[in-house]
């Protein structure tokens, strides 16, 4: 019998998984069902339209139901609502939004790829017509005409996750004055306070005007709206972009009795089946497992929705397989910066208590003595228990995406800090170094794992010194004395490496000593000198310089 599967949602998971099928099964009967006007768009692509950087805007259409009816024979109905699932009758109730008529489709196999809807939340004015959305082709179009016909001069961009940060590099050109206000402490929540802040630092350059710690609280006023926040701040905004997260589309999944998590979300077991076996689900409408912390929540990201609907398809059509989980990759360009993390941060494991210990470096992206090197921040999480990475983070103007790729495929793969030391990387100057930041990172997780020096976390150490533990440590700066007269950390003590050999009878050895330089490699040595006279010390990670990050950061205050 020729299966007939239904698919709800025609966009990233859903259109992935149609052409999947349609490649292992030529006989199923296959209908995709969208609400919206299109199918298979780039809704990652729709800032860059916006900001004209993607000219044509054909060019974000990837398909149209006649090119998915003549290339994969399946059939696409747009403007069309799944309302409700009869899963005793294994149907599907169809509304067409054009005519109203309410109809029954029977399936096989059902697909739910429903995705997210923006988070829009029930605040006084906030149906004002300046607040606008992004998800679809609808909502880009929307945001265009807005900018063209009102010529807006003042926006606000309300959340500075990855696409409130989008917009905003994408408004800077079109918007005099350019806003954006984020309720937690710091920007883009994936990332630890003190690599964000760089982030936020580059928007200040760019003369972003930033709020973090403030909520939207309303939108006053009609011509000319204004953007109240929780500190009283009032912000005139002639545009509103709106972007502080989204909630999964389960309704559907809900109504029915099927089983959803506390996010809200669709619970699916790992090989993307619903609590009804013939009915999957995939994309921004489910929990997925992490594959560092086994926590379940929505990761809502292109690439794990274009995976599941491949992975969906064939399980329904080839031997099944399950899915490994997801690592939350992510990436985004601000201004001249890259900002990318994977797997988990410090500030999860943390509430995790899951062990870990924190690695910062500062390499040059290529050679440093060929033309244009640049820094990158990298901080990296590793388990000193497996020796395997945790997370990373990656932050520069050049080489932090091939790096952040690097050190998600050493999760998947579960590889060690042994073997990103030793990991061969392609090198030429223009590209690398020969020992490149990949294997630098390893090496000098190695250090601390294999004994040579122990290291403490910036963030460990701001917390000792916020509590009585602080007077058990002592704080040693090896810097030089000019370096030291810039500024230090809280009260340390200034011995320079080159002096400490003979000055080792000022430093108690009844104290856990914390010895710190600019970059950690000074003070490294500084450990070494110091372990071997029987002292307890322990390297600062990231020393002085990701101690200026975390000062500027919300850790301090
Ligand atoms: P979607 O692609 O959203 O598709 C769901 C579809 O289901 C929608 O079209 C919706 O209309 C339809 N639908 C819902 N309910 C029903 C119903 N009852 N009946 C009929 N149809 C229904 N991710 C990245 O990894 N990198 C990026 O750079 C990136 N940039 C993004 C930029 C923007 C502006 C946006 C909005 C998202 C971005 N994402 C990015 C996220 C990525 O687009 C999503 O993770 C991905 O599209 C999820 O796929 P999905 O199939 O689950 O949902």
């Amino acid at each position: 019998m020729n299966k007939k599967i239904v698919i709800i949602g025609g966009v990233a998971g859903g259109a992935s998984f149609a052409a999947r099928a349609r490649r292992l099964n030529e006989s199923a009967q296959i209908l995709m069902v969208e609400r919206g006007q299109h199918v298979s768009f780039a809704n990652c692509g729709l800032p860059y339209h916006i900001g004209d950087e993607i000219k044509d805007r054909k060019k974000l259409l990837l398909h149209t139901p006649q090119s998915l009816k003549e290339r994969f024979n399946i059939e696409v109905r747009v403007k069309t609502e799944a309302t409700r699932i009869l899963i005793e009758s294994k149907e599907i109730e169809l509304k067409d939004l054009s005519s109203g008529e309410v109809y029954l489709e029977k399936y096989d196999d059902l697909i739910l790829s429903t995705g997210a809807a923006p988070l829009v939340p029930n605040l006084p004015g906030i149906n004002h017509p300046s607040v606008l959305t992004l998800r679809n082709i609808e909502d880009m179009d929307r945001i265009i005409d807005w900018i063209n016909t009102k010529k807006p001069k003042t926006a606000v961009v309300v959340g500075g996750g990855y696409i409130g940060l989008e917009m905003v590099e994408q408004l800077k050109e079109k918007i005099q004055s350019l806003s954006v206000i984020e309720s937690n402490a710091q920007l883009l929540k994936p990332f630890d306070p003190e690599m964000a802040i760089i982030v936020e630092q580059e928007l200040l350059q760019h003369n972003i005007s930033v709020f973090t710690a403030e909520a939207l609280v309303a939108v006053e006023g009609e011509e000319v709206p204004k953007v109240r926040t929780s500190s009283g701040r009032s912000i005139e905004a002639e545009l509103i972009i709106l972007a502080i997260g989204v909630r999964p589309e389960s309704k559907l999944a809900k109504d029915a009795g099927l089983e959803v998590g506390a996010s809200g979300a669709i619970r699916v077991n790992d090989y993307m089946q619903t609590s009804n076996p013939s009915i999957w689900a995939l994309g921004d409408a489910i929990d997925v497992r992490n594959v560092v912390t086994s926590e379940l929540a929505p990761i809502p990201l292109a690439g794990p929705a274009n995976r599941q609907g491949r992975l969906v398809a064939d399980n329904i059509f080839l031997e099944k397989r399950k899915y490994r989980g997801s690592l939350g990759t992510a990436i985004a360009r601000v201004f001249d910066l890259t900002a990318a993390c994977t797997g988990a941060n410090e500030k999860t494991l943390k509430r995790l208590g899951i062990k870990y210990v924190s690695h910062y470096l500062f390499p040059n992206n290529h050679a440093g003595y060929y033309p244009g090197a640049t820094t990158l921040q990298i901080k990296i999480l590793v388990s000193p228990e497996s020796r395997k990475l945790l997370g990373a983070q990656v932050i520069g103007k050049d080489g932090a995406d091939k790096r952040i790729d690097i050190f998600a495929t050493a999760i998947l793969g579960g590889l060690s800090v042994d073997d990103l030391s030793e990991l061969e990387l392609a090198y030429a100057p223009p590209y690398g170094s020969a020992k490149d930041p990949i294997n630098m990172t390893g090496m000098l997780a190695q250090n601390n794992l294999n004994g040579l020096v122990a290291v403490i976390s910036p963030v460990d150490l701001v917390d000792i010194l916020k509590t009585e533990a602080k007077e058990k440590i002592f704080l040693l700066d090896v810097r030089d004395e000019a370096e030291f007269n810039t500024g230090t950390i809280a009260e340390a003590k200034n011995i320079p490496l080159n002096n400490l050999r003979e000055n080792l009878g000022g430093i108690p050895k009844d104290k856990r000593i914390i010895v710190f330089c600019a970059s950690a490699q000074r003070s490294y040595n500084a450990a070494r000198i110091l372990v071997q006279h029987g002292f307890n010390v322990c390297n600062l990670s990231g020393a002085m310089k990701a101690w200026k990050q975390v000062e500027a950061s919300s850790l301090l205050k």
